[in-house]
């Protein structure tokens, strides 16, 4: 189905404030216009400010609008989670519904707010101003029904979980694979707060919940979700471009929303397949000791490498630094950038393999792109999605940690032996290829997201609250 552009009518997209979550509500915005639809993206003053060094001017495709968190100044040296998602919902609610008031003002009232299922709070904000609201789940079908079915079993700071757990559809999972919320609640308490129970709160009132993850991957599982909530599976949020050639004006507006890097150049000098691709997504601090370690097997493997490393916020000072020599020692064969056009690297020829942190993202850009993984997750939702990626989607390996937790620099040149030659290679590159089959069918015309987001479309056209 596609409408004239804009004619379908208005929406908010509005994502927490962090990478992992705007870059999948993006893509799906993307999507919406596509399909007609005025698409409004509203993220915080900071977002906007950041995105706006990167790139002067805004994504063509949509319209920015910014509400406040109340730290429009920047976030302090001695941030606390809890402190924040507290000023977020306060400040939040009341600049939302602020820019909600002012649309329908200019006569641009939208028809729904797709807001991010980690606040919660937009739904009442919308309901209030008799607008639909659609929940947006940035994880895996398989965490949100986790957390479904376990929710009653935290409080504060506790969970009385017991482990292995066993749900149909999933494998075995032990303590070390589930969410770290669940596993080790005590670290993560304003996290658990968050991710599990404030989620779950209201989201029986929402008028849809949408899930980026598609029918062949997580259908099966879906099922449990879909009993509680008005579930729809629009992903994966990737654009059809790296998937094939559908929407092919499209192509290189991701890169132009960061710092021009020109890690694409770089790798067209590479051989084909010849390219370990390393990045622990957006918020990830690697410890010294670990930094090291993958530092020196990537240099004692030989092979070529991007290495996104980035520059972390002043409270996680002391992590993410290379060792000293290595930038000398690698400059040959490796690229350590601070950010760079994900989409694009993966789908590059020069890569062969993925050193993952597996973000729900990262692992379904991986997947979606055929891309081989090695998977090493650190915290959060990663855990779980790391056991998916070795034991069910099989497409990546997991190394061994020793009895610090840290890979060593021999386990990482291994790891990256395996992973890029020989048999088990070939296997995970076959599985993976066949993944970005089915991401690809999902997503074309008929496909189950696309009617899923056809269907979307249509009932925020003509339903009223
Ligand atoms: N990403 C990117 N460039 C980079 C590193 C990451 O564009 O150099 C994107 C990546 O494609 C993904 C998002 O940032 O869409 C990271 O989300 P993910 O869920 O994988 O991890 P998080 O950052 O939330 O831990």
């Amino acid at each position: 189905m596609e409408v004239e552009k804009g004619r379908g009518g208005h929406v908010l997209v509005l994502p927490y404030p962090t990478q992992g979550h705007i870059n999948p509500m993006l893509q799906f915005s993307r999507r919406l216009t596509h399909k007609g639809l005025r698409v409004t993206l509203v993220i915080t003053i900071q977002n906007l400010q950041e995105m706006r060094a990167s790139n002067p001017s805004d994504p063509a495709f949509l319209d920015i609008e910014h509400i406040s968190d109340g730290f429009d100044d920047g976030l302090p040296v001695d941030f606390k989670l809890d402190t924040y998602v507290d000023s977020l919902k306060r400040v939040g609610s009341q600049t939302l519904d602020s820019l909600l008031t002012r649309l329908g003002a200019e006569g641009v009232r939208p028809l729904c707010v797709i807001y991010d299922s980690f606040l919660p709070w937009a739904l009442d904000v919308a309901h209030a101003h008799g607008i639909l609201g659609a929940a947006f789940h940035t994880q895996s079908i398989a965490i949100n029904t986790l957390y479904l079915l376990h929710h009653d079993k935290f409080s504060d700071k506790k969970t009385d979980i017991t482990t292995p757990i066993s749900v149909p559809g999933m494998p075995i999972l032990e303590s070390s694979d589930l969410p770290s919320y669940m596993s080790e609640p005590e670290l993560y308490p304003a996290y658990l707060k968050m991710v599990v129970l404030d989620q779950l709160s209201n989201m029986d009132q929402a008028d849809f919940v949408l899930a980026n993850s598609f029918d062949s991957l997580e259908g099966e599982l879906s099922r449990e979700l879909a009993k509680a909530f008005p579930l729809k599976m629009i992903g994966p949020a990737v654009p059809s471009v790296y998937l094939d050639n559908m929407i092919a004006d499209d192509k290189g507006s991701d890169a132009d929303l960061y710092k021009a890097v020109n890690c694409l150049g770089w790798l067209d000098e590479r051989p084909v397949r010849s390219t370990v691709y390393v990045s622990f997504g957006s918020l990830v601090g690697m410890p010294k000791e670990q930094m090291e370690e993958i530092a020196w097997g990537l240099h004692a493997s030989k092979r070529f490498f991007v290495w996104v490393v980035r520059t972390l916020p002043r409270h996680l000072e002391g992590r993410n630094l290379l060792p000293k020599g290595f930038s000398e020692a690698t400059k040959d064969r490796g690229l350590v950038v601070s950010w760079c056009p994900q989409l694009e690297v993966l789908s590059h020829r020069a890569v062969a393999c993925f050193w993952t942190h597996c973000g729900w993202n990262s692992t379904l850009e991986g997947l979606s792109l055929g891309v081989p993984m090695v998977a090493m997750p650190q915290w959060t939702d990663q855990l779980t999605n790391a056991k998916f990626v070795s034991d069910v989607w099989r497409v990546g390996m997991r190394p061994k940690a020793d009895n610090r937790g840290i890979v060593g620099r021999e386990e990482v040149e291994r790891c990256l032996r395996e992973a890029m030659e020989g048999e088990t290679a070939a296997e995970m590159r076959r599985n993976a290829e066949r993944w970005s089959e089915l991401a690809k069918e999902a997503l074309d015309e008929g496909g189950s997201s696309d009617r899923n987001i056809n269907e979307f479309v249509a009932t925020v056209c003509f339903r009223q609250v």
